[in-house]
Formats: structure tokens, C-alpha cells, sequence
């Protein structure tokens, strides 16, 4: 196949920062994207955790792309779960039903204070029960830091199997529970929720450098860097995990579908520090990659549930009436862009959209 026309694909899983940052980086996501859930983990009081913060940060994004359609999620933290009953009945008459947690210190501007463990507390309790009441979708950050029986730091790569019981326990406890688990990247996790009744309420996004990047890309055994610019949460890991993601990409399964999980930092936050900012940039490349990998491995009917309908219908938006025709021909990727490094930049795409 020479081109592929499909429905305009939807990101279930992008970050666009704020400020100038936004307005360089929103409009490579709206040009391939008709819409996209836009994570608003700000850093420190600009979090979006309050129904005036998340209608102005929608807003912003469409002053920049009017016609791209963003899902903006509630960021939980510690005042939101406070202030849970009242905002969470409120947020719904307003169309806002994604309520999104990052465990605090795992990554990019998690919840300070917050980790898994908290869903056992009776805050988290309630919050998930008023999800259920008001079928709003709880998104989630599955990787926990602490091994608290052995009392020590989890490496990074075993940060998102050691997660898998947070899930366990919403699932055999809040069974009504909509739960997208963001950015799954291990094969242990993607074969827990391939053998899941279909009876749970379950997304998976799938980001598409955890389909092409190896751990050993990113780092070396003992986890100095080798390419921070590819340094992200949940890491790249080995290829057992690589090829549980590329399948269950192709696997027609609508349970999993696109999230790049697009996250911008400036090269100084990526290379220049002791600690590289967690984060890839790759929604100037990532249709195109995704298109690239379903191609390659000659799945390419399975790309447009994949890219544009399973993520819509889990979040219980309509698909896009537009469409979008990609041809193969090759498309140089550009090393920055407004000072932010670009996912594989300096390298090559086999596939480019059409104009
Ligand atoms: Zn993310």
C-alpha cells in the first residue's frame, strides 16, 4: 500500500505545558489530531485541579487551534480530593469527566504527597465512589517508586509491574470504575489487562516510543544516561515489552488505542541537568511513526480502529467526520524545534501525511 486514507485520528494522551511552550508545540499535535486528551499536570499552583483553571486552559488551547477538540482532565490532587463533592457533580454539568493522577516524584509535576498507596485511604474511597455515580473516567499513572515490604527505591523499569495491584484492587473493589491506564509500556501489564473480563470499563493508551525504543537506548545497566532526550516515565524497557506493545497495537482489541503521551521539555531540562526532565516530544512525528510501524509489520487495517475510533468511543466523544491520507514517502524529522528536542529528530519517517 502507497497511501492510506483513514478518520483524523484522536490523541488520547498528549501534554502541551503552557505559555509560549503551548503556542509552539499545540499546533503540531492539531494538524494530525482532531482532538486529544490534553494533560494539565502545570507545575505548582498552575496544576489544573479546579473546574475556573481547566475551563481557562480549554480555552487556551483553542485560541491557538480553533478547530482541535480537547478533553481536558482534572488533575487530582490533594485540594481536589478535598473539595470532591462538590467539584466532581459540578465539572459534569459542564461536560468535565477525566479525572487524571499522577503519583507524586515518579515524573513531570506528579501529585506532591500523593502516591498509589492513597487509594486505600477514605478520601480516595469516596473519590472513586463519586466517580462511579457521576461516569466520569479515572485516568491513571501506574508506576509506584517504594517496594514497601523490602523497604527500598524500584528501579524504573520495574516501576510499572510492581503498579499492577493498584489496578488489581480498583478493579475487584470499584468494579464500575472507568479506568484508562495511561501509556502502558510492560508486557506484564498489557497481558494482566489482555486476560480482563470485558465486563471492566477498561482504555489502555499506547505511546509510540515505548513501540520503538529499548531501555538500553536510554541508559546503561546501571542507569547512567546513554540519550536523555529519550528519557521518559514509564522508561523504555526490553524487548519482551517493546513486542506486548506492538501487539497489542495490532491486536484490533478496543481496549487499546493511540495516546503518544507528547511531552515537551527545552534541551537544557533534557541534557544539561543532573537529573533529565522525564518526557519526548514526538507529536511532530508521531502519526506518521505509528503509520510507519503498523506498515512495516503489514497491519495497516487494524490502523484506523487504532488511531481514531477506539479512543473516542472509550471516552464517549464521536469520531472525527474529517479524514486523513498518509503516502509513503520519506519525511526528515528536525532535531528542535523552538529549543525542545523532537522524538528521533535528525532521522527519517517512511511515511509523511499529505497536504
Ligand atoms: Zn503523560
Amino acid at each position: 500500500m502507497k497511501t492510506i486514507t483513514i478518520t483524523k485520528p484522536f490523541n488520547a494522551h498528549v501534554h502541551f505545558r503552557s505559555g509560549q511552550m503551548m503556542r509552539d508545540v499545540v499546533p503540531y499535535t492539531a494538524q494530525h489530531y482532531f482532538g486529544g486528551v490534553c494533560m494539565g499536570n502545570l507545575p505548582g499552583d498552575a496544576v489544573i485541579d479546579t473546574i475556573e483553571k481547566n475551563l481557562a486552559y480549554r480555552v487556551g488551547i483553542m485560541a491557538i487551534a480553533p478547530f482541535f477538540k480537547p478533553t481536558v482532565p482534572l488533575m487530582v490532587t490533594s485540594q481536589l480530593l478535598e473539595n470532591c463533592k462538590t467539584i466532581i457533580p459540578a465539572a459534569k454539568k459542564l461536560g468535565i469527566r477525566v479525572y487524571k493522577f499522577i503519583p507524586g516524584g515518579l515524573t513531570t509535576n506528579g501529585a506532591p504527597g500523593l502516591s498509589l498507596f492513597d487509594f486505600y485511604t477514605p478520601v480516595f474511597r469516596e473519590f472513586f465512589e463519586l466517580l462511579i455515580e457521576n461516569d466520569c473516567v479515572f485516568s491513571c499513572h501506574f508506576e509506584v517508586g517504594l517496594d514497601l515490604i523490602n523497604d527500598k527505591e524500584l528501579d524504573p523499569r520495574c516501576q510499572e509491574k510492581h503498579a499492577i495491584r493498584f489496578l488489581q484492587y480498583l478493579l475487584e473493589n470499584f468494579p464500575k470504575l472507568i479506568i484508562a491506564v495511561e501509556h502502558a509500556s510492560s508486557k506484564e501489564l498489557i497481558q494482566f489487562i489482555k486476560r480482563l473480563p470485558r465486563r471492566y470499563q477498561i482504555g489502555v493508551t499506547l505511546a509510540i516510543h515505548h513501540a520503538l525504543i529499548l531501555y538500553r537506548m536510554v541508559a546503561d545497566r546501571k542507569g547512567n544516561f546513554l540519550d536523555s532526550r529519550l528519557y521518559c516515565k514509564p522508561i523504555a524497557k526490553y524487548p519482551k515489552d517493546r513486542e506486548a506493545v506492538i501487539e497489542a497495537m495490532f491486536s484490533g482489541d478496543p481496549r487499546f488505542f493511540l495516546g503518544t503521551d507528547s511531552a515537551p521539555h527545552f534541551l537544557e531540562a533534557k541534557i544539561l541537568k543532573a537529573t533529565p526532565a522525564a518526557g519526548i516530544f514526538s507529536d511532530v512525528i508521531s502519526l506518521q511513526k505509528y503509520a510507519e510501524l503498523f506498515g512495516a509489520h503489514g497491519k495497516l487495517k487494524y490502523f484506523e480502529n487504532f488511531a481514531s475510533i477506539f479512543g473516542p468511543e472509550f471516552y464517549g466523544t464521536r469520531p472525527s467526520n474529517e479524514k486523513i491520507t498518509l503516502i509513503k514517502e520519506t519525511e526528515k524529522i528536525p532535531e528542535l524545534i523552538a529549543g525542545i528536542p523532537v522524538f528521533l529528530g535528525g532521522g527519517e519517517t517512511a511515511w509523511r501525511v499529505k497536504n
